[in-house]
């Protein structure tokens, strides 16, 4: 996967990329066809398909620097929020599929769209519904 995978070619500079922050186990890059500008994204140094393959420190650590990318573009361009989004597997949208998240300037009027239509449940069905996914949260 490594070898093929775009991803890992901007880690290893094989390809290159516009990188605003770096350590030893991350990179954030601009993203290369943005939804506004600024559109940053966080990649994980080691290869992981999507979040099924994450270990929680690497997790854990990740949310913390796009925190700190999330609050550094609020604060260069005073925009209204911030999106932090992520996708895993292909049905949810991930188009390269080595681990990372998207932090995005939002403004009142901009034109990125992230939406999703909502449905709603029978009476006691969240319920069953959260009782089964209880019992696999570990
Ligand atoms: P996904 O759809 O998997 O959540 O997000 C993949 C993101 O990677 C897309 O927003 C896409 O624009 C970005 N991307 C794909 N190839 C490259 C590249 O070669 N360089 C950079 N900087 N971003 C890329
Ligand atoms: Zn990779």
């Amino acid at each position: 996967m490594e070898n093929i995978c775009i991803f890992c070619k901007i880690i290893g500079k094989e390809i290159p990329s516009t990188t605003l922050y770096e350590d030893d186990d991350f990179k954030v890059i601009m993203d290369i066809s943005p939804a506004a500008k600024g559109h940053a994204i966080l990649l994980t140094k080691k290869h992981f398909a999507n979040i099924f393959e994450l270990d929680d420190d690497t997790a854990s650590k990740a949310l913390v620097i796009a925190k700190k990318v999330a609050t550094a573009l609020k604060e260069e361009f005073n925009c209204d929020g911030v999106n932090i989004l992520q996708n895993n597997g292909e049905a949810a949208g991930q188009t390269v599929f080595h681990y990372h998240i998207h932090v995005i300037p939002r403004y009142y009027k901009d034109s990125v769209r992230i939406t999703w239509g909502q449905d709603s449940y029978k009476d006691g069905e969240a319920e069953e519904i959260a009782k089964a996914i209880q019992k696999r949260i570990i």
